[in-house]
């Protein structure tokens, strides 16, 4: 029978098994060859003592190399001494696909390779256990979130990626032909999920790309991105912020009971945050930055060296809360008793931010006399504005980058690590 090499254990001592993978080492004493295969769930040992083995299958074994597919049909032997108590004694072995030498990446942890190089030969690397939990491990986040928003009545929606209009105006877009038009990769699906307000859905949810053309060269960002986003009617930012940090909990609870094998893979050992996160405003951040020796205006965005001081007094988790007006998006609704302040937050873990999100402006006029302030046309926006001369209600919202949180959560010193293939400012292929 068919089985991955974790559905076998030393009780089966005796049964048949059929096993597909990869050669991952062999260690030939001549009369006695030590195959250990991989598959997606782990090793097994393949012993053949020459004595014993069929001949074809020991020739066979003989000429393997390593990282070539194969099937092995053999019985499985009960062996304290091999890797999870076990051994298969082959009776077939068929290579499927031999893989050419030298490899371009080494998959035994033996030789550590640069970023760089792994990420060149990215399907090498991603044979490697550890970097294979990542996305197994990636799976079961995106498959919690969708659970968790799902069963809280959101809707999973699809907005369009290719846009005409910038969303937050100012920050750069990777532009594109559309036929005869100028078009653009959505940096956002904030406006479409705002419309969706309009529409009556109450509470929607996106999980998709969002496209950044900005120059960064850091650890934290890349120029294509997985955004979840949700929307939300009749509630503000506090609403939202609720569901945030519930969803962080569920997600980091159901990755620790169902993912514990590719934590090991990691070395990980997961600390299950609860809510609910503490809350400072930016006044607040600014102080202890500058308390820190950081010199810092107000009104600014915080630095990466004002979060590293403001992260290493607070919790993991973390909002910082009530930001300047100035610093974030025109859609941000301004508190009513302080117009400099808006109602809007940044979840952050440690000195990196997660998500960003704020109540939003609802009413037409204030929406377009922001969007004058911040020097942006209201010509750009029509399709846009139109949902809010109709009955738009009041909602809020927030988006949280797939890739940061797994950052976040696996203890990973690169984004580029919880991406399959990263898009950066030097990075296309592959
Ligand atoms: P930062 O200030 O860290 O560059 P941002 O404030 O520009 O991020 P937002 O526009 O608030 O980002 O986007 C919401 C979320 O999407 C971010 O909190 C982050 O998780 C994710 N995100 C946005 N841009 C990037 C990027 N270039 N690389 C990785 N993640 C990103
Ligand atoms: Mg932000």
């Amino acid at each position: 029978m068919r089985k991955y090499t974790s559905e076998i254990s030393p009780n089966d001592d005796g049964a048949d098994v059929t096993l597909f993978g990869w050669i991952h080492e062999i260690r030939d004493l001549g009369g006695l060859i030590f195959v250990i295969l991989r598959d997606r769930e782990g090793f097994a040992q393949v012993t053949l003592p020459k004595k014993v083995t069929k001949k074809e299958v020991f020739v066979t074994a003989k000429k393997l190399k390593r990282e070539s597919v194969v099937r092995i049909d053999g019985i499985v032997r009960a062996e304290p001494k091999a890797p999870n108590g076990f051994e298969i004694i082959p009776k077939y072995i068929e290579i499927l696909n031999e893989a050419l030498t030298p490899l371009p990446l080494e998959v035994t942890e033996k030789v550590p390779a640069e970023l760089d190089t792994r990420l060149d030969h990215r399907f090498m690397d991603l044979r490697r256990p550890k970097i294979q939990a990542i996305f197994r491990i990636r799976h079961q986040v995106l498959q919690s979130i969708r659970d968790f928003l799902s069963s809280n009545g959101f809707v999973e929606v699809n907005t369009p990626k290719i846009v005409s209009t910038a969303t937050e105006g100012g920050t750069e877009l990777f532009p594109l032909s559309y036929f005869d038009k100028e078009a653009f990769l959505n940096q956002s699906p904030q406006l479409y999920k705002q419309v969706l307000m309009a529409a009556g859905f109450e509470r929607v949810f996106e999980i998709g790309p969002i496209f950044r053309a900005e120059e960064h060269d850091t650890t934290r960002h890349l120029n294509e991105v997985i955004s979840i986003d949700i929307e939300m009617s009749f509630t503000d930012h506090k609403g939202v912020m609720e569901i945030l940090e519930k969803l962080i909990c569920k997600v980091y609870k159901d990755v620790n009971e169902k993912c514990q094998k590719y934590l090991e893979w990691l070395g990980l050992a997961l600390e299950v945050p609860n809510a609910p996160f503490d809350r400072i405003t930016y006044n607040e951040a600014l102080e202890i930055a500058r308390s820190k020796g950081e010199r810092i205006e107000w009104g600014e965005d915080l630095s990466t060296s004002a979060l590293r001081l403001i992260g290493s007094e607070l919790d993991d988790f973390y909002f910082i809360v009530d930001w300047p007006t100035d610093a974030k998006p025109f859609y941000a609704m301004p508190n009513p008793e302080n117009p400099k302040i808006c109602n809007s937050f940044d979840l952050m873990h440690s000195w990196i931010e997660l998500a960003s999100g704020a109540q939003r402006i609802h009413k037409y006029e204030v929406l377009i006399s922001s969007l004058k302030s911040k020097g942006l046309s209201p010509d750009s926006f029509g399709f846009y504005l139109e949902a809010f001369r109709y009955g738009m209600p009041p909602h809020s919202g927030w988006g949280l980058g797939v890739e940061r949180l797994l950052m976040a959560m696996l203890n990973l010193k690169n984004i580029r690590e919880a991406s399959l293939f990263p898009r950066d400012r030097h990075r296309l292929i592959p």
